[in-house]
């Protein structure tokens, strides 16, 4: 089979809540359910948050880990990825779950601004972050909010601070940081292919550009991320009924390109994933 198309899931993030679409996941019961109607549909990745009960964001490791060991034990074989975003937590906290060697993290390697706030990662934090990935070799998707992140991540490969080859993710479309821009996305994706010839890479859109970003990626041989973390809505009028219904829209788009959806197995090849012991 040529090219298959890994397909994320980001199920439930920090901010969307059951009053922008019921079908949220909150609860780690619900949030199983959820990846695992989502791994049905295709996809294989769960890029994972954790919510307290009132729906706020925590970083809460042990929350972290019953959702890790449910996940394993009811989509046997998904590759786990577990959020070091910006929103969960403050400095170090947002890798108090890397211990628990997920098979992925999601590490920033720069700041940006987010809608309200600024997202911070200090030199220092990202170096320590980083450096707890190789300690629990926990594979980074390195989201790229800006072009001077995809420098930033060569430039710790090739001084030892991250373990190559990159996995880029590509996150259009957040108010007050990149737009979901064509040019862009297409220099974004020369310039990975220029400095980093054996990195693979994906992209994330946030809202109506989440659609848009699945077709770009499918359409130039990447890979996608879909889920309720970045959009609740099917189009203008529809909400999600679930996060599978996401991911068929991104497995039907990779029909449209003829490209296949990557299996578990296929996406672990494609990463350079073992099966978790
Ligand atoms: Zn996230």
């Amino acid at each position: 089979m040529s090219n298959p198309c890994i397909i994320c899931v980001a199920i439930t993030g920090s901010v969307p809540t059951k009053a922008d679409n019921p079908a949220v996941p909150i609860t780690v019961e619900e949030q199983i359910e959820s990846t695992h109607e989502a791994f049905d549909a295709g996809a294989s990745i769960a890029h994972c948050h954790v919510r307290n009960d009132d729906q706020t964001p925590t970083a809460d490791p042990e929350k972290f880990a019953r959702l890790t060991e449910g996940l394993r034990k009811h989509c046997p074989g998904m590759i786990v990825q577990l959020s070091t975003g910006g929103r969960t937590g403050n400095g170090r906290e947002r890798g108090g779950m890397l211990s628990l060697k997920p098979d992925m993290a999601s590490p920033s390697v720069g700041s940006n601004n987010f809608p309200n706030r600024v997202y911070e990662n200090t030199p220092e934090l990202i170096s320590w972050l980083s450096s707890e990935t190789i300690k629990y070799n926990v594979k980074p998707e390195i989201e790229a909010f800006d072009l001077s992140h995809i420098f930033q991540a060569v430039k710790m490969v090739e001084d030892g601070r991250l373990k190559g080859p990159l996995y880029v993710q590509f996150v259009m479309g957040i108010k007050n940081a990149m737009p979901g821009d064509r040019q862009v996305f297409d220099f974004y994706k020369q310039t990975v292919e220029r400095l980093a010839p054996d990195a693979k890479w994906c992209g994330a859109g946030i809202g109506p550009n989440q659609i848009k970003l699945n077709e770009w990626c499918i359409s130039e041989g990447g890979h996608v991320r879909t889920g309720m973390e970045d959009n609740v809505r099917l189009d203008r009028h529809t909400l999600a009924p679930s996060n599978a219904a996401l991911v068929k829209v991104a497995a039907d788009m990779c029909e449209k390109y003829e490209r296949p959806v990557a299996t578990w197995q296929q996406a672990r090849e494609i990463l350079g994933l073992q099966l978790a012991a």
